[in-house]
C-alpha cells in the first residue's frame, strides 16, 4: 500500500485529535511577537479555556476503573490519561499524574485494585507504600497530579524522578517550556526536590536502569517533545512467562512545534532530538505497550476484551495497523514532512509495519 494510503488510512483518529487540539491550544499561542520582537505570548484566558475543552472532548479528567495489564503493571489512569502503578517488593511506583485534578481521581483507581483479585487472593494498595513518583515527561497532563501525591499525608513518596531537563520544568510548574511557557493552561503546582535518573558514567549518555524491589525499568531518553521525555522498559513475569513492557513516549510532535532545521525551530536541534527518538523507539521489540496518552494504544478496545479475556492477552501488541512499530513509523513520517527531511528511512517502517500480519 502507497505510504499516503497507510497514513491516511489509519491516522484520522489521530490527525482528527491533532486538529481540535490545534483549535484549542493555537488559538492560545498568539502569533503576535512582543516589542522586543522574541516569543510568541500565550493569552492566558484562551489557553485556558482551550485546554479544558481539550480535557473534557478527550476525558482527560474522567475517572475510570484500574485494570490489570500484566505482573505488577496496573492501570490507574482516567480515561484519556495513562498513569500505571507499578509494585514493587520494596513498594510502589506510580508513573504519571494525569492533569491537576487527577490526583483524587488516581488515588480513588488504586483504592479499586482491591476489586481485581481473584478470590481468595488480596490485592489492596497501600497507599503509603507507593514511595516512588516518576512520569514520562512534565507537561501538565501528565505531572499535574504529582504535587497531590507529594504533598498529602496520606502518602509516602520518596523520591520524585523525571530525566534532568524535566527537573527544571517541574520546579517551576511548566514555566520555562519552550512551547508553553507564559501559557496559565498548561501551568501545574511546581514540584520540590525532583532528582534526575542516575546516569551511567561508564557509557555517557546512557542511564543506569531505576530498580527497585524486584522491578527494575530501563530509562531510554525520547526527547523532542519536552527535552526530558522519556521511555520506560520493565520486563515482567506473569503466570511463569516474562513480557517486555514498553511505556511509550516522545512520540507526538505537538501542533505549533517547529522542526524544520532551515526555519525556526522550537529549540536549537529539536529535529535531530525527534529524529534519534524515533530510531530508538522503532528498534524495540514490547510485548506489551502502554502510553500516557490512552488513544494511542486503544486503550478502550483492549479494555472491553479485558472483560472476556484474562490478562495480559488483551494487552499483547499483535502488530499490524494497530501495532507499536506501525504507531512508531506513522508519527515518524508524520515528523519528517514537518521538518521538510527526507521521509525515506521513516517510510520503509512504515510499509514495513503498518500493513496487516
Ligand atoms: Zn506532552
Amino acid at each position: 500500500m502507497p505510504h499516503d494510503a497507510l497514513v491516511a488510512g489509519r491516522d484520522v483518529k489521530f490527525f482528527s485529535i491533532i486538529f481540535l487540539f490545534a483549535i484549542a491550544v493555537g488559538c492560545a499561542v498568539s502569533p503576535a511577537r512582543t516589542q522586543e520582537g522574541e516569543l510568541p505570548r500565550c493569552e492566558a484566558p484562551i489557553s485556558n479555556a482551550g485546554v479544558n475543552w481539550v480535557s473534557r472532548l478527550f476525558k482527560w479528567e474522567t475517572r475510570t476503573s484500574p485494570v490489570h495489564i500484566a505482573g505488577p503493571i496496573y492501570f490507574v489512569g482516567t480515561e484519556g490519561l495513562g498513569a500505571y502503578l507499578i509494585k514493587t517488593s520494596d513498594g510502589h511506583i506510580l508513573l504519571n499524574t494525569g492533569m491537576r485534578s487527577s490526583g483524587p481521581m488516581i488515588e480513588w483507581s488504586i483504592s479499586q485494585i482491591k476489586h481485581l483479585a481473584p478470590k481468595g487472593k488480596h490485592e489492596e494498595v497501600k497507599t503509603k507504600n507507593i514511595k516512588w513518583l516518576l512520569a514520562n515527561h512534565a507537561h501538565v497532563d501528565h505531572v499535574g497530579g504529582h504535587a497531590y501525591f507529594k504533598e498529602s499525608d496520606k502518602f509516602a513518596i520518596e523520591e520524585v524522578r523525571v530525566r534532568k531537563p524535566d527537573t527544571l520544568l517541574l520546579a517551576d510548574g511548566g514555566k520555562t517550556d519552550f512551547q508553553y511557557r507564559n501559557c496559565k493552561g498548561f501551568a501545574f503546582p511546581a514540584v520540590a526536590g525532583v532528582k534526575d535518573f542516575d546516569e551511567d558514567r561508564q557509557q555517557s549518555g546512557t542511564y543506569l536502569p531505576f530498580t527497585r524491589g524486584d522491578v527494575s525499568l530501563q530509562i531510554i531518553p525520547t526527547p523532542g517533545h519536552t527535552r526530558g521525555s522519556t521511555t520506560f522498559m520493565a520486563e515482567v513475569e506473569h503466570h511463569g512467562k516474562k513480557y517486555k513492557v514498553v511505556f511509550l513516549d516522545g512520540a507526538n510532535v505537538n501542533l505549533g512545534y517547529k522542526v524544520n532545521p532551515l526555519k525556526e525551530q522550537s529549540y536549537t536541534d529539536i529535529d535531530e532530538d525527534f529524529r534519534a527518538t524515533f530510531k530508538r523507539l522503532i528498534s524495540l521489540e514490547p510485548d506489551i505497550w502502554l502510553s500516557a496518552h490512552t488513544a494511542d494504544f486503544d486503550f478502550d478496545d483492549k479494555r472491553k476484551l479485558a472483560a472476556t479475556k484474562q490478562s495480559p492477552e488483551p494487552w499483547l501488541d499483535r502488530g499490524g495497523p494497530d501495532g507499536y512499530k506501525c504507531f512508531v513509523a506513522r508519527r515518524w513520517v508524520e515528523f519528517e514532512r514537518r521538518a521538510r527531511a527526507p521521509v525515506t528511512e521513516a517510510a520503509q517502517h512504515l510499509s514495513k509495519h503498518c500493513t496487516s500480519p
